[in-house]
């Protein structure tokens, strides 16, 4: 177990804001975990994976918790449906990787999304039509409350869009590993667009095809620091879209239709529309090829930078158009 006081985060968010944490725990195994002592720690106690959905406001006056649990182990390999147990701190996209060449589907549309396994059972991470919650059996968690071990199975997770149980638990449950099922039967997932007519006789093909486009549209967290898309896509009623078409001016709406006659329009799009893409706040940029993202492009933002940009983008989404967006990416401290 690694113990340190007044910690440098910078290296731990994928915004690489330049901010410290009274103290930071890693721990690689259950059991030291559940020997940790709680109680004499700073408070709040925060758990956190890649930090790549995270959003440091200035120096955190707490315990960050992170789990170095690396295992990755296949129940049985002679099963079509292959069950596979992986340790909270493994890297998604290394676990992805190693699927796919064991020639193991149903990860492969999931290639390359930042961050760690337990945070990924924590946000039923997804993209190209696939989410976590499409191969988690169970989660394994320590229960910071209760103080003991503990399992959920996928429906006890209660999964939803980049929602789950754990969110609404708010930092209760530490996930320490996760079951899935991944399949020998060839089942390509093609039905997103962009992923139409490639390569799919292999599930590292599709991975292959999945990387090079996400290329093309992200910003590499190793290049150009962020956390991804920054706002939810808003869910409006009928009424409140005909208000965004007649603000549109003409111009068309992107949309998709959702049950009960709800609307989502794409935050991207809205932002754009504002005027925003490529706009500056000190160090922070909207970023050109996909305005969702908020970058730090001099790699000397603040915090605040970004806070302000934030402030800006929504008072003008919602001056324009009536609409409040929200983050996606979580605020700490
Ligand atoms: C360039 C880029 C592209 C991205 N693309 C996508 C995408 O396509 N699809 C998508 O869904 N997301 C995407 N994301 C967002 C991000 O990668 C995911 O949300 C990811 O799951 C976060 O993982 P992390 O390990 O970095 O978690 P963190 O950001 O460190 O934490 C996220 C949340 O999980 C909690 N947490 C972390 N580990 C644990 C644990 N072991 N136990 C309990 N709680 C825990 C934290 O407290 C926090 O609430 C992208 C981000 C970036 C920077």
């Amino acid at each position: 177990m690694r113990i340190e006081k007044n910690y440098d985060l910078s290296g731990q968010n994928t915004f690489r804001m330049k901010v410290k944490c009274a103290c930071y725990i890693e721990y690689e195994s259950v059991e030291e975990l559940a020997g940790i002592d709680f109680d004499s720690l700073p408070k709040p106690i925060k758990h956190i994976g890649g930090g790549s959905n995270l959003l440091f406001k200035g120096d955190f006056p707490g315990t960050i918790l992170h789990s170095a649990i690396k295992f990755i182990k296949y129940v049985d390999m002679g099963l079509d449906e292959v069950p596979v147990i992986v340790g909270s701190g493994v890297k998604w996209d290394d676990l992805v990787a190693e699927l796919c060449g064991h020639g193991l589907w149903g990860a492969e549309n999931l290639s390359l999304i930042p961050g760690e396994v337990g945070a990924a059972a924590v946000q039923n991470i997804g993209a190209y039509g696939v989410e976590f919650k499409d191969l988690v059996s169970g989660v394994s968690c320590y229960d910071l409350k209760e103080r003991c071990k503990c399992k959920f199975t996928a429906p006890e997770c209660r999964y939803g869009y980049r929602e789950s149980m754990f969110k609404e638990a708010e930092d209760r449950y530490i996930i320490t590993s996760v079951l899935l099922r991944v399949s020998r039967t060839a089942g390509p997932r093609l039905g997103y667009k962009g992923l139409e007519g490639i390569d799919s006789s292999t599930p590292a093909k599709v991975r292959e095809a999945v990387i090079a486009i996400r290329r093309t549209k992200l910003p590499d967290p190793e290049e150009l620091g962020s956390a991804g898309s920054f706002f939810k896509n808003p869910v409006v009623s009928a009424l409140d879209f005909t208000r965004i078409v007649d603000a549109a001016q003409g111009a068309t709406v992107p949309h998709y239709i959702l049950d009960g006659g709800f609307i989502k329009v794409p935050a991207a799009w809205m932002i754009d529309q504002c005027g925003f893409k490529g706009e500056r706040e000190g160090g922070a940029a909207v970023y050109e090829k996909q305005p969702l993202v908020i970058v730090n492009a001099s790699g000397e933002a603040t915090p605040d930078d970004v806070l302000e940009l934030e402030r800006r983008i929504i008072a003008g989404v919602h001056e324009r158009f009536g609409v409040s967006l929200h983050p996606e990416v979580e605020h700490i401290g």
